[in-house]
């Protein structure tokens, strides 16, 4: 197979002890292309910087990135990728040919952010740091997508197997992966990618290779509501809803595997002295371990039917009915990498030349994806520092960002090969 020669980088990492695999990563940074693409972060600093306060400028809420994605294929299209398209669900794709067609390395970075189209965004400068809702989580990550293409373009660097570059919805909240859902459900193009790299936020040490999975419910019941004086005993959806909480809020939770049950959202009624027609919530459970989430889930429609059973009982107008509508709004697949995966010894041996304190961490990730059909995936911050991600404060110090740069490049180079 094409692959075993074009991987060969890799594979001496996999059969070798550590100063080897270090050998190696040195190797590939002595290369003339890529050592030309590691100074190209240092040289394109502002150009790197002014994408990043561009593309967080440009609203991207959950489900509405396509003003974003219009801007990138732009620059997919000017830093001279091939293939440049937006799929059905609207990721942007673009492509480096290697010299193997057949194998993909995946890079990508979701566009998607958390803040509601409303949102007022502003990026500006507080000393070091550039404040703004989305600066990090996930400019940070955009603006590393395409330092990146363009360290290669500029420095002719030419891979083994090609480079697939993706910037991807639906990453956030009720986006549920599904960006990347789409992008793997696709069985021709799934069997080619040999590892996928998702850029997300700036943290250089953070090496995510364990996908934390959930699931999350919209709960919604319904009744006749009524008066509350002259239709007093009817059942209450407000009332289902505080006995089902009483009731999951008393299972216990594992400490291992790590599991947690988080009722984020309660909505119901119209007037305080009305007995509600509707209440609903919104319910988030996550666990390291996919048959926890399922017991949870079960134990939350336990809880429901046990809470109509008793609203029931307590009613004195009796036989009205109630109906209970559990939806799912999310599942994220847990899962792992296996220890010996090639590219935790790649990202390892690079963190190790590097001087970068790698720190293993399990979250929801675009990398859940990848991960969960068996493909060896992380993801990894994009450099630099930065906080109050989520927040109106969010911030971003672009402080050393070319270390971050480099250490993808490196890893990126080692994963796909370097050509001659
Ligand atoms: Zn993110």
């Amino acid at each position: 197979m094409g692959g075993e020669k074009l991987l060969a980088g890799a594979l001496l990492l996999m059969t070798s002890s550590l100063p080897a695999a270090e050998l190696s990563v040195e190797s590939v940074e002595r290369h003339p292309t890529v050592r030309r693409a590691a100074e190209s972060f240092v040289r394109e600093a502002d150009w790197i910087l002014q994408q990043q306060i561009r593309l967080t400028s440009i609203p991207a809420p959950p489900f509405r990135e396509e003003e974003r994605a219009r801007y990138l294929e732009e620059q997919f299209h000017l830093l001279g990728l091939e293939n440049v398209r937006r799929d059905a669900i609207g990721n942007v794709l673009g492509e480096r040919p290697g010299r193997d067609a057949e194998h993909l390395v995946l890079l990508s970075a979701h566009m998607d952010t958390v803040f509601a189209a409303e949102t007022e965004i502003e990026v500006r400068r507080e000393g070091d740091r550039w404040v703004g809702p989305g600066i990090a989580d996930n400019g940070a990550g955009l603006a590393a997508l395409l330092a990146l293409i363009r360290a290669l373009d500029e420095s002719g660097l030419r891979t083994g197997a090609t480079l697939l570059f993706v910037a991807n919805v639906g990453e956030e909240g009720e986006g549920d992966l599904r960006g990347m859902r789409a992008l793997f459900a696709e069985p021709a193009l799934r069997r080619r990618v040999r590892a996928a790299i998702a850029l997300d936020g700036s943290n250089v040490e953070r090496l995510t290779t364990k996908a934390l999975g959930s699931k999350r419910f919209q709960v919604t019941v319904r009744g006749p509501g009524g008066h509350s004086w002259s239709d007093f005993g009817l059942p209450n959806p407000i009332q289902v809803l505080a006995r089902a909480i009483a009731r999951i809020t008393a299972v216990a939770l594992p400490a291992q595997p790590r599991s947690v049950v988080n009722i984020g959202e309660i909505h119901g009624g119209t007037s305080v002295n009305a007995i509600p027609y509707e209440a609903w919530m919104k319910v988030d459970i996550r666990s390291e371990m996919e048959s926890e989430n399922e017991r949870l889930e079960q134990a939350l429609r336990s809880a429901l039917a046990d809470a109509v059973a008793e609203e029931n009982a307590w009613a004195r107008t009796k036989g009205v009915p109630l109906t209970v509508e559990v939806k799912t709004i999310g599942h994220r697949p847990t899962g792992k990498l296996p220890a010996a995966a090639r590219i935790i010894d790649v990202f390892r041996a690079v963190d190790t030349h590097l001087g970068i304190q790698t720190s293993i961490q399990r979250s929801s990730t675009d990398a859940n994806i990848p991960i969960s059909f068996g493909i060896e995936a992380v993801a990894v911050g994009g450099g630099g520092r930065s906080g109050a991600s989520h927040s109106l404060r969010e911030w971003y110090d672009p402080t050393g960002r070319e270390l971050g740069l480099k250490r993808i490049l490196l890893a990126l180079a080692l994963l796909a090969g370097v050509e001659e």
